[in-house]
Formats: structure tokens, sequence, C-alpha cells
């Protein structure tokens, strides 16, 4: 790439980089712009791999408040070190790496404790900032992680889900022995089933909707699969029998079944995002006694992510299931917005 003498416009190709831009509702746009070089403190990274959100759709299709077109999204990160900024020791080009997209102040109580999620003016990168739908992607070098080379870039592009849901595992007092539900076949999902088994959980029930998801799900460790297009009459033998319920659906409908399904002094985890209010049945969660546990990101995990993907403690690789080059990266968006859509996983890679 870096060896193209071709000129566009009189610039050398080498100084360009091919971006791809939100610029609407649903719609995407791809452009030439300059590489800029790598401020103090950044690097810039060759974009790998990439994969497709759900919150990358959601936000072209411009319900999300926080962001608005035109910007590159991207936030499920991986790739290689081209250029060094200054001040950005311990790096070496070449290096392989996955990014952690959350930008904190860097200074005040909630930053200075390692918990930069919580911090007021926190954003994140593909979010609130330029995200990597870029060829090359200039990044703060305290926002990378290395990787071991047994870790591949489409695997290392899921570190940055996988954390959002070891923080969830977290935040549960987990004992050898108890049972779970997950509700939710999507990559999340299909992550956590396999984070409670890790745990040690010894029954883990996934409740989703798409067979080729649940049959995945039940090779990735799940005890039990529930497909509520079918068969939903099959939760009822679990009402009142689950030590954890984790909702990684963000449905009303996923959050009355947790709160039914859980035993008395249950712990509920929220993961999923409704994106508006719902109706709950509070007073189950009283008499019940019940724990409820929010969770979004988790800044201190991610090197325990990246061993356990290097160990494959998680398996990764059966979820990426659609591969794109990047210049179909609107291929990949129009693919992923189609309801009738196969993929668990889609993965943007370089040409
Ligand atoms: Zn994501
Ligand atoms: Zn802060």
């Amino acid at each position: 790439m870096l060896h193209h003498v071709n000129r566009l416009g009189g610039i050398h190709i080498e100084q360009l980089k091919k971006i791809w831009e939100w610029i609407g509702v649903n719609e995407v746009q791809m452009r030439h712009v300059l590489r800029e070089p790598p401020g103090i403190g950044q690097v810039e990274v060759r974009m790998e791999a990439i994969g497709i959100c759900g919150t990358d759709l959601h936000l072209m299709s411009g319900h999300a408040q926080f962001s608005s077109p035109p910007l590159p999204l991207g936030h499920e990160l991986a790739g290689s070190i081209v250029r060094i900024g200054k001040q950005s020791d311990g790096w070496s080009i070449g290096d392989r790496v996955c990014i952690d997209p959350l930008i904190g102040c860097g200074s005040c109580p909630q930053c200075r404790s390692g918990n930069k999620h919580r911090c007021p003016t926190a954003g994140e990168i593909g979010l609130h900032y330029p995200g990597g739908w870029q060829q090359y992607f200039t990044v703060p070098a305290s926002n990378l992680y290395a990787l071991p080379d047994s870790v591949s870039f489409e695997e290392a592009s899921q570190a940055e889900t996988l954390h959002c849901c070891l923080g969830g595992i977290d935040k549960l007092s987990i004992q050898l022995g108890m049972h779970a539900v997950v509700m939710g076949d999507g990559p999340t999902g299909l992550y956590y089933v396999q984070l409670l088994k890790a745990a040690g959980v010894r029954c883990v029930t996934l409740v989703g909707m798409q067979e080729a998801r649940l049959e995945l799900g039940r090779s990735l460790g799940a005890d039990y699969c529930v497909n509520l297009k079918t068969v939903d009459a099959d939760l009822l033998p679990l009402m009142n029998t689950q030590d954890i319920a984790i909702d990684a659906a963000g449905t009303e409908q996923s959050l009355r079944s947790s709160i039914e399904l859980l035993k008395i002094g249950g712990q509920l985890l929220l993961f999923g995002l409704p994106g508006k209010p719902i109706m709950v049945d509070i007073q189950a969660v009283v008499m019940k006694e019940l724990k409820l546990l929010g969770s979004t990101n988790a800044p201190h995990v991610w090197p325990r992510v990246i061993d356990m993907l290097a160990s494959h403690t998680v398996n990764v690789k059966p979820l990426l299931t659609h591969h794109y080059p990047f210049d179909q990266m609107n291929e990949a968006l129009d693919y992923a917005r189609l309801p009738s859509n196969q993929a668990i996983k889609i993965i943007v890679t370089n040409n």
C-alpha cells in the first residue's frame, strides 16, 4: 500500500486514506482524506479488522441523541501500528493491537480510580468521536492493548464486546453449581454463555429467537436452549429456579421473563439497552428480594479479556459468520440491516 506512487490531484496516494463516513439516516459514503501524522501520545494504526455492532446500526438510524453525521463510526477495532507520535513510549511499528474506544478526561476522580467509563465527560471512539471506519486511524497510545500472535485481528476486534460482558460477570457473585439464564442469543448472549460456564455455573439456559444462534449457543456450552418463537412454554418449568439472570436482550419481555425466572434472592444483570422506559413488575423484585445490577464498560478487564482470547477460554471464531473487505463497508452495513440476515457478527477486514 505504501509503495503506490499513483497521484490523485497532485497528492501522493500514500498520504491519503480511505474512510467510510455515516452521512445521514442509514447512509454511508467513502471518501479519501489526508492521513494525519500521530500527535503527542498518539499512534497511527492500520485497521485490520472492524466488527459491525448493533450500536453502529442504531446510530445510523438517527435515533441516538449523542451522535450526528458526518462521522466515521466503528468501535470494535484491531490493527497494527504504522506510525508512532512523540511520547508514545513502549510501542513499536508493526505491533499488533486492539483499541479500547473509551476516552475519559484523565483527571477526574473516576478516571484516576480506573473507572473512566464513569467520567462525567467520557466519550467513545466511533460514537462520540470519529471511529475506526478508516484505513489508517490515529488514536491515543494509552487506549491500545498488545495482542499475542495467537489472537487474530478478527478475534481481537471482539475484545471490546467481550470486555463489556466480562465487566458484567465481575459484578455478579457467582458460586460453583449455580443455575443461570441468559436472555438474548446475539453476540453478547453467546459470550455470556461461555463466561458463565468458565466461571463455574453448573447449568446455563440460553433464551433466544433464532434456531441457528441457539444451536451455536449449545455448541459453546449452553445446557438448555429455549426458542421463544416456537416453544416459549418451555420457560414455565424454569420459573423461580435461577440464581442468575442476564438480560442481554433489553426488551420488556426479556426483562419480565428474567424477573419471573429468578429464584428468591437471585441476581439480575441488566445489560441490554431497551432504549426507552419499559414496564417492570417492581413488586416482584421487592418480594423476591432480587439484586439488580447495571453494567456498561469495564476499563480494568481488558488484559484479562486478551488472555481469555489467547487461551480460548472464550471461543470467538464461530460467531464471526460474515466477512467483507473494507471497500465494501456499505454492503456489509446493508446486509446487517436486513431483517432476514443470517449474520451473528459481521467483520470488515483490510482489503
Ligand atoms: Zn459494539
Ligand atoms: Zn474523567
